[in-house]
């Protein structure tokens, strides 16, 4: 494997007075660290895709995202590593005329972008238009958005080993629910999880995570009161958090993920919502590149700049 990742992974333990003051111990897991590219989540969902691709005697991957998505970007600089070739489904026609600096970068890496009228992307997933991509594109792994699938869901359970025994809660941000399923899969069920849906009514999840997750595994929880605004969406409140937070920390986050989730942990805890003596680990799932489109309201840059 080309791609170098990072071999030991950091636990930070930010020295905070709101967390001294409610007696929580804060670790926060840097998989943001682990490549500037292809970070966080996306790398472990994207290895165990990799591997059966390779099984399966494909050499090209094809995949699915929005014009800051990180998980296109993490398929392209993966193939780009490998020397595959790649192929991104990008969602929305008006995506072509001005590239986002995700897109461009997807670009130079090779990638070979198609672009989607939001009616043609809707149909992703059913098996008629995965037919025409499969007769299209031959020997080509087609990853579902987000790296949803059940090699993802297989891969994103091997960031529990870099999980502490003695965490009480451990925190991520949501997206399609792939990372948490399968952190929730081989977590030491005493360990409670719990999960920060980024879109507006994310509650909806409940039931798709329900069906996902073994039901020995059921302690866990949906907070899903942090999404300000929804999907891709932030707000003020939002962006103070996140300088705040590097200002006292200088740990960057991501406005899309990590920023809510975050500010979210923040908020319970003053509220009194975790119990004092937690020790709870936040994964840092890494998303940096897409603070570009808002770089000019934070104090720290992107990952690449
Ligand atoms: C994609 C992503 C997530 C969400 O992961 P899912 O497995 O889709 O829930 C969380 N954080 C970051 C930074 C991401 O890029």
């Amino acid at each position: 494997m080309a791609i170098k990742l990072q071999e030991q992974l950091r636990i930070d333990y930010p020295d905070d007075e709101r967390l001294r003051h409610a007696g929580i111990r804060l670790g926060i897991l840097r998989l943001d660290e682990l490549h500037p590219r292809v970070s966080g989540n996306k790398w472990f969902k994207l290895e165990e895709n990799l591997n059966a691709a390779r099984e399966a005697g494909a050499m090209r991957l094809l995949t699915f995202g929005g014009a800051y998505s990180n998980h296109l970007l993490a398929t392209a600089a993966a193939a780009h590593h490998l020397g595959w070739e790649s192929i991104g489904m990008v969602r929305g026609l008006h995506a072509r005329e001005a590239l986002t600096g995700t897109l461009q970068e997807c670009a130079a890496l090779g990638m070979e972008l198609v672009f989607l009228s939001r009616e043609e992307y809707n149909e992703k997933e059913s098996p008629r238009f995965l037919d025409i991509l499969r007769s299209r594109y031959p020997q080509t792994w087609i990853i579902p958005e987000g790296g949803n699938n059940e090699a993802g869901t297989k891969g994103a359970g091997s960031i529990t080993r870099y999980l502490p025994a003695d965490s009480t809660h451990i925190a991520v941000a949501i997206g399609t629910g792939t990372t948490f399923a399968g952190i929730r899969a081989t977590l030491d069920a005493r360990i409670a999880m719990l999960g920060f849906p980024v879109m507006k009514g994310g509650a909806y999840l409940e039931a798709i995570l329900k069906d996902r997750i073994p039901s020995t595994q059921n302690n866990w929880s949906l907070c899903d009161a942090y999404h300000f605004g929804g999907f891709g969406r932030h707000t003020e409140a939002l962006l103070s958090f996140m300088n705040d937070f590097y200002e006292r920390h200088r740990i960057p986050l991501d406005f899309v993920y990590t920023g809510k989730m975050m500010c979210g942990i923040f908020e319970m805890i003053e509220a009194g919502s975790l119990p004092p003596g937690s020790h709870v680990i936040a994964i840092h799932t890494g998303g940096l590149q897409g603070n570009r489109s808002i770089a000019r309201h934070l104090c720290y840059g992107p990952a690449d700049s």
